[in-house]
């Protein structure tokens, strides 16, 4: 029988359960990095500075039921809103999703395994840093959160492993001709 399609892609995100909805994030937690808009361009750059309720080693918000009462202008991700934002980053799962693209294989959702989005070296884990350490946020600014790491693009690891393990091209052995004509 053949394996049921996850909801993923058989639902729109206008579709999908709170459940669903919420197991999307990837808890990559770029989104929770300060950003800095642009006043004459309105072009959005990403600093490593994290919001003061990120717990960086988890990549997770500290208090999320209740993150606005800490921080009022925490975002909460809803469809239509995703129409409107233009600051998420390229690897996020809502965006992926509102693009009409997949999830990436290091996605919890995918692998099976919340620690495949550090090890892809998607999430800020690492090379964020604290808001009460940082100082004015235009110091750090950094490209990296807008950005789709090489080791997260295309197929997983263990898939580069077995096609890196096959002799190239030009090395395969060449089939033998038939015979009998
Ligand atoms: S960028 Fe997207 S996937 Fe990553 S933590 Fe934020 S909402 Fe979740
Ligand atoms: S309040 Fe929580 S979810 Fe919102 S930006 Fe901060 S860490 Fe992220």
């Amino acid at each position: 029988m053949p394996d049921t399609p996850p909801f993923w892609k058989t639902k729109t995100l206008g579709e999908m359960t709170r459940a669903e909805w919420e197991s999307l994030c990837d808890g990559c937690g770029r989104c929770c990095l300060h950003k800095l808009r642009d006043e004459d361009t309105n072009e959005v750059v990403f600093t490593n500075v994290a919001c003061r309720l990120l717990n960086i080693p988890s990549c997770r918000c500290a208090d999320y039921e209740n993150r606005r009462k800490w921080v009022p202008d925490c975002v909460k991700l809803t469809p239509a809103k995703l129409k409107k934002i233009d600051w998420l980053p390229p690897t996020c799962a809502y965006r992926l999703l509102a693009e009409g693209k997949d999830l990436m294989w290091w996605h919890p959702l995918v692998s099976g395994d919340p620690e495949t989005v550090h090890k892809a070296g998607v999430s800020v884990r690492g090379r964020a840093i604290r808001e009460r350490d940082a100082g004015p946020l235009e110091d750090h600014t950094v490209r990296w959160p807008g950005q789709v790491p090489r080791r997260a693009a295309g197929a997983p690891p263990e898939r580069r492993t077995v096609d890196a393990a096959r002799p190239p091209r030009h090395e395969q052995p060449v089939p033998a001709a038939k015979e009998g004509r």
